[in-house]
C-alpha cells in the first residue's frame, strides 16, 4: 500500500539542497553571540505547562490560542512556544543566577504554536534567542540591541527596521492601565470576545490584537511613552543615546507593546517589509520582573529571539550569500575488484586528511560512475583499474576543466600520506599554469 501520510500544516522539511542555507545563520549567529560573550545553553523541547502559563501570560494569544498541550499518562506538558520561560527556568534550576552577573546565554531551538500557517508563520519554526540576566542598565539594552544588528548585518541583510518602545515598568503602568480602560469602555460592544475579557484583565493586550476591528478601535488609543515614569523615561532617554552613539538607526514606535506579558520598560523590533505582512524577524525587550515571578530573586533581565524561518525568507528574497554546501572533493571511479578494494582504502586515508572521498557503491560502469561523480559534483576523479594498479598509477581528472594527468600510486599515496600528496596535486592542480601535468611528468 502507498503511503499517504503527508507532513503536518505548517511544519517544513529541509531538504539537504537546501541545509546550507540553515547552517550559515546557525554558523555566524553562533560566532556573533560568541563574540558578545554570550554561551549556548540547550534546554527540553517541553516544560510544565504552568511554566508558560506564569510566564508567557494567561491574557495572551500565546497561551490562550496557541500552546501545544500534550497529555502522556497522568502528566501534562507543553511544547515551548519561545525560549525564554525555559531558559530562565534552566539558569534558576542550574544556580547559574548565583554566579557572576551578567550571565549571558544563547540558543537554536524549534518553537511551536498552533498558528493559522502562511507564508513566515508556521506551528513548528525555530528561533535564534538569548538572554541576559542580572543588569538593569541601559547599556545592557543597547547592548543586546547591538548584537541583533551585528547578526542581521552580518547575515547580509539590508533594508531591516529597528523599532523601539519602553512600556514602562508596573508603575507606571498602572495609570496607563487606567488610561486604556478608559478610552476603550465605550467601544466595548465592539471589540473581539478575547478583548473584552482582556479589557478587564490586561488592557494592554489590546493593542496586540490581530483582529482589524480591534485594531481599527486601537487606533487613537493613549500611548505609553506618555505616562513613563522618571525612572523608565530615563531609561528610555539613555537607551536613545547610546543607540545613536553606536550609529544604530532606530525609529520610537510607541505602539509595540509585544506578544509576551513579561516585558518591562525596553521592547524593540526588527521589521522587514519585504517578505508580506509577517515582517517582523527579531522581537525583544527587557524583562525585568520575570526571574522573581518564577520564584527566583529580583534580578533584572533581557533577550531577543529572532525567527530563523523569517530570515532565511528575507536571505532568499534579498540574494544573500550562503556557505558553500560541502562536496565531494574526490571521487574514485572503479573497475574491478582489486580496484575497488584500493579505491577503498585510499578513500580512508583521504578521509583523515579531512577530504571528502568516495567511491562506488552501486556496482555501477566506468561510464556510470563517472556520471555520478559529476551529478554529485565531485571535484576530482581518479580513474582506477585493475591494469593502472598492476602498472602503479591512476588517472587523475579535474572535473570541471576536464583536465588530465597521470598520478603515481606509490606508496606516498598510502603509507606515506604525511607528505600530503594529494594537498600537493589538488594545489598544483589549482593553479593556473597548468604546472599539474609536471607531476609526473605525463602529460594526457
Ligand atoms: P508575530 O507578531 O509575528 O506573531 P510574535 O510577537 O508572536 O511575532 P515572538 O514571540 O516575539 O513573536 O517571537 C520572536 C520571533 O519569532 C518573531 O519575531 C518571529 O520572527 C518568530 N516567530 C514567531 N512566531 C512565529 C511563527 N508562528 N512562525 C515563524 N516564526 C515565528
Ligand atoms: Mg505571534
Amino acid at each position: 500500500m502507498a503511503m499517504n501520510i503527508k507532513r503536518p500544516n505548517g511544519t517544513e522539511d529541509v531538504l539537504p539542497k537546501d541545509v546550507h542555507k540553515w547552517n550559515t545563520v546557525e554558523k555566524i549567529a553562533r560566532e556573533t553571540a560568541e563574540s558578545f560573550g554570550f554561551s549556548e545553553i540547550r534546554i527540553p523541547t517541553f516544560e510544565n505547562t504552568d511554566l508558560f502559563l506564569r510566564s508567557v501570560g494567561e491574557t495572551t494569544d500565546v497561551v490562550q490560542k496557541e500552546m501545544y498541550t500534550v497529555k502522556a499518562k497522568e502528566t501534562e506538558f507543553t511544547l515551548r512556544p519561545e525560549g525564554t520561560a525555559g531558559t530562565i527556568r534552566a539558569m534558576l534550576q542550574n544556580g547559574l543566577l548565583n554566579e557572576a552577573l551578567p550571565q549571558k546565554v544563547f540558543y537554536m531551538l524549534s518553537c511551536f504554536r498552533h498558528e493559522r500557517p502562511q507564508a513566515g508563520r508556521l506551528r513548528e519554526f525555530h528561533q535564534f534567542g538569548l538572554e541576559m540576566a542580572g543588569s538593569a542598565a541601559p547599556t545592557a539594552d543597547a547592548e543586546v540591541i547591538s548584537l541583533a544588528k551585528t547578526l542581521l548585518t552580518r547575515l547580509g541583510l539590508k533594508n531591516i527596521e529597528l523599532y523601539i518602545n519602553s512600556i514602562g515598568c508596573p508603575s507606571c503602568r498602572t495609570k496607563y492601565h487606567e488610561a486604556l480602560k478608559a478610552y476603550f469602555e465605550p467601544h466595548k460592544e465592539e471589540l473581539c470576545d478575547t478583548c473584552k475579557e482582556r479589557l478587564v484583565k490586561n488592557p494592554m493586550r489590546l493593542l496586540d490584537c490581530k483582529s482589524p476591528i480591534c485594531q481599527e478601535i486601537a487606533k487613537d488609543a493613549p500611548l505609553i511613552t506618555d505616562y513613563l515614569c522618571e525612572e523608565c523615561d530615563e531609561h528610555f532617554k539613555k537607551l536613545q543615546a547610546y543607540l545613536t552613539n553606536l550609529g544604530i538607526e532606530y525609529k520610537v514606535n510607541p505602539k509595540i507593546v509585544r506578544g509576551l506579558d513579561y516585558y518591562t520598560k525596553t521592547v524593540f523590533e526588527f521589521v522587514t517589509t519585504e517578505i508580506g505582512a509577517q515582517g517582523t524577524v527579531c522581537g525583544g525587550g527587557r524583562y525585568d520582573g520575570l526571574i522573581e515571578q518564577l520564584g527566583g530573586q529580583h534580578i533584572p533581565a533581557l533577550g531577543f529571539a529572532m525567527g530563523i524561518e523569517r530570515l532565511l525568507l528575507v536571505m532568499d528574497k534579498q540574494g544573500c550569500d550562503y556557505l558553500t554546501p560541502k562536496k565531494c572533493d574526490i571521487y574514485f571511479a572503479t573497475m574491478g575488484d582489486a580496484a575497488l578494494e584500493k579505491a577503498m582504502e585510499l578513500v580512508k586515508d583521504l578521509r583523515e586528511f579531512g577530504y571528502c572521498a568516495e567511491y562506488d557503491l552501486m556496482g555501477r560502469g566506468i561510464k556510470a560512475q563517472m556520471k555520478y561523480a559529476n551529478k554529485i559534483g565531485a571535484a576530482y576523479t581518479v580513474v582506477l583499474g585493475d591494469n593502472e594498479l598492476a602498472e602503479g598509477k591512476a588517472r587523475l581528472k579535474e572535473m570541471e576543466s576536464g583536465n588530465e594527468t597521470e598520478i603515481l600510486l606509490n606508496d606516498k599515496f598510502t603509507t606515506n600520506f604525511e607528505n600530503e600528496y594529494f594537498n600537493k596535486v589538488l594545489d598544483i592542480m589549482d593553479d593556473e599554469n597548468g604546472s599539474m601535468f609536471a607531476f609526473t611528468g605525463e602529460d594526457k
